[in-house]
């Protein structure tokens, strides 16, 4: 059996969710658990995460398995109906749409085959990705209103381009925007993602939708989980399965990247980029040997890693070598790699072995 393993740790998962309760107090909480619950595992983290008022997921499947696994809580569907079939499959499974285009609105009308959708009316107020235009929304609003095929619960919604960066002038008008275009509405509303959970109180409306939070990454630049008192929720380990001497001036790996400065010894440890780990990790990465760190020299290839040992002289074959986690944030590795921590829990193969830890 291959080493490398995605340890779940579940009771992060529900801190992290109180912890953004404690930030967000009054408002309700969708767990956003889109891309396999951030490559975490979709019913998994539903599971664990029992305590959440909703789940946001991209697409109707995910919602038929949150259903199929028993999930009762409000699943939103964030991209919202698209296909002709979409909307009976929705009502079947109590699946909320979010309607962000006139096709939708249009499809909504022309359904007559029962009980009302819940629907979230999604505004672009500045990310200009989805959504009506803020000038709309009276219109669109009414328009849905007088729909029976439309519950008259509706919720109102938009998503900020830059909320992470917790002084940007963008978000202070992406929320005047949408507090002008809904006032007088009689609806909830919902605008905050993870870091609007943490850098402006002020938009946390009825409902946040939180993602990262809860997996205990942060996108704030140059900030981890943790600083915003949130733990992670994976650890990706694997083994060290080989020890070499390499002498001064022979160089290691595809494309012979890199080069001994010293004889040295040079760890192998069996992850790469089949895994997930990131191929654009440069020289300089960090991992933890038995707890102590060590760095990634030369090319990641697809199965395996190369260490420079320098600095962990009692490593032996069959340690552990963790590559994200606890007491290494993924946050720094992305950093290495020209990426977000986002980036590299999604993208862990299927090859991986997912263990779930209750701590
Ligand atoms: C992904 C997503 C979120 C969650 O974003 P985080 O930054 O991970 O908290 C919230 N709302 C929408 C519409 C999303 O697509």
């Amino acid at each position: 059996m291959r080493a490398a393993c995605a340890m779940i740790h579940l009771n992060a998962l529900r801190e992290n969710l109180r912890r953004v309760r404690e930030l967000a107090p009054g408002a309700r909480v969708m767990a956003v658990v889109k891309a396999d619950g951030y490559g975490h595992g979709l019913e998994r983290v539903a599971r664990a995460l029992e305590g959440a008022d909703a789940f946001g997921v991209a697409g109707i499947a995910d919602g038929q398995r949150l259903r199929a696994a028993g999930v009762s809580q409000r699943i939103v569907v964030l991209s919202g109906h698209d296909e002709p079939g979409d909307l009976a499959e929705m009502r079947r499974l109590h699946l909320d749409t979010v309607v962000h285009n006139d096709a939708q609105v249009d499809a909504l009308a022309a359904d007559r085959a029962g009980r009302p959708l819940r629907v979230w009316l999604k505004l672009d107020t500045g990310m200009h990705r989805l959504g009506f235009a803020p000038e709309r929304t009276r219109e669109v609003f009414a328009r849905l209103r007088a729909l029976p095929s439309v519950d008259e619960g509706i919720t109102l919604m938009t998503h900020f381009a830059n909320s992470d960066v917790f002084d940007d002038a963008l978000t202070t008008q992406q929320i005047e925007r949408f507090e002008r275009s809904v006032s007088g509405l009689d609806g909830e509303c919902s605008l905050s993602n993870s870091a609007a959970i943490l850098g402006w109180p002020e938009a946390h409306g009825q409902w946040v939708r939180a993602g990262g939070t809860l997996y205990g990454i942060s996108v704030v630049a140059g900030k981890i989980g943790a600083d915003f008192g949130f733990r992670p929720a994976m650890t990706l380990s694997t083994k060290l399965i080989a020890i070499n001497r390499v002498r001064k001036g022979e160089r290691v790996g595809y494309a012979v990247t890199w080069e001994a400065p010293e004889d040295m010894n040079v760890g192998v440890a069996a992850i790469g980029y089949g895994d997930g780990y990131p191929r654009h990790a440069e020289s300089g990465t960090p991992v933890l040997v038995k707890g102590v760190r060590a760095n990634v020299i030369g090319r990641v290839s697809m199965d395996l890693i190369t260490l420079d040992l320098r600095g962990a002289p009692d490593a032996k074959i069959g340690d552990t070598v963790v590559l994200w986690g606890r007491g290494l944030p993924v946050e720094t590795i992305a950093a290495h790699a020209g990426t977000i921590g986002y980036e590299l829990t999604c993208g862990v193969t299927r090859r991986v072995r997912f263990v779930e830890d209750e701590s």
